[in-house]
């Protein structure tokens, strides 16, 4: 199988990565039935996620990169800082002729630095929860635009006590957003955040 359906701006991406074919999971992403909604995804690391719901936000973003965005349009959160990096370097190079401004947003990082990124008209938001927090609570961060947020290795994150960040964080964007959520296993309380955080899921094993 190759990628198709993929909006040529990002398949040129992955064809200067020399990836040609979908794993599964990122398949499964791009499958019709999974267009605009949100997600529930069992998925490893190493099983190509990242990549994955980079694609599965290309609906929400790509019309929207032309100009700096007022207030950022995608929120990515992760339980730790090597992660959250990571993602950020992921997204760089598959959305960078498309012409996204990532933002990145971590615990131990340069707080001013970030500020100023985010002041950059960011079109995407990549961090950590106590650090997304943070800046929120200082008004850094404007999440009244978010069209669509990811948490990244959920179960990692709510493990960690991040659950009343997390909580926080997703309070603070509109009810309206698209809400994926990829985890590794999916104990009872990453179903009570499901429950509480995703309407109509659709739920994606590989
Ligand atoms: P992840 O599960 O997101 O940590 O991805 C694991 C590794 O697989 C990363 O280095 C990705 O860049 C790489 N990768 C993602 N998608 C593909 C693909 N379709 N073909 C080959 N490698 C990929």
């Amino acid at each position: 199988m190759t990628f198709s359906n993929i909006p040529p701006v990002l398949g040129e991406a992955l064809t200067e990565r020399g990836y040609a074919e979908p794993t599964e999971v990122q398949a499964a992403v791009l499958a019709q039935d999974a267009a605009d909604r949100d997600l529930i995804v069992s998925a490893q690391t190493g099983s190509g996620k990242t990549v994955a719901f980079g694609l599965a936000l290309a609906g929400n973003l790509l019309d929207r990169l032309a100009e700096p965005a007022a207030a950022p349009l995608a929120l990515i959160v992760a339980p730790t800082r090597e992660l959250a990096l990571q993602v950020s370097r992921e997204l760089g190079w598959l959305y960078a002729k498309a012409g996204a401004r990532i933002a990145t947003c971590v615990g131990g990082m340069d707080a001013s630095k970030e500020r100023r990124s985010l002041r950059g008209g960011a079109h995407i938001v990549v961090g950590t929860p106590g650090r997304l927090r943070d800046h929120l609570e200082r008004g850094a961060l404007n999440l009244t635009a978010i069209a669509a947020v990811v948490l990244d290795e959920a179960d990692e994150m709510l493990d960690m006590g991040f659950r009343e960040d997390l909580e926080e964080i997703l309070d603070a964007t509109p009810d309206g957003r698209r809400t994926l959520l990829f985890s590794a296993t999916m104990p009872k309380p990453i179903v009570a955040l499901a429950r509480r955080y995703q309407r109509d899921a659709l739920r994606i094993s590989t």
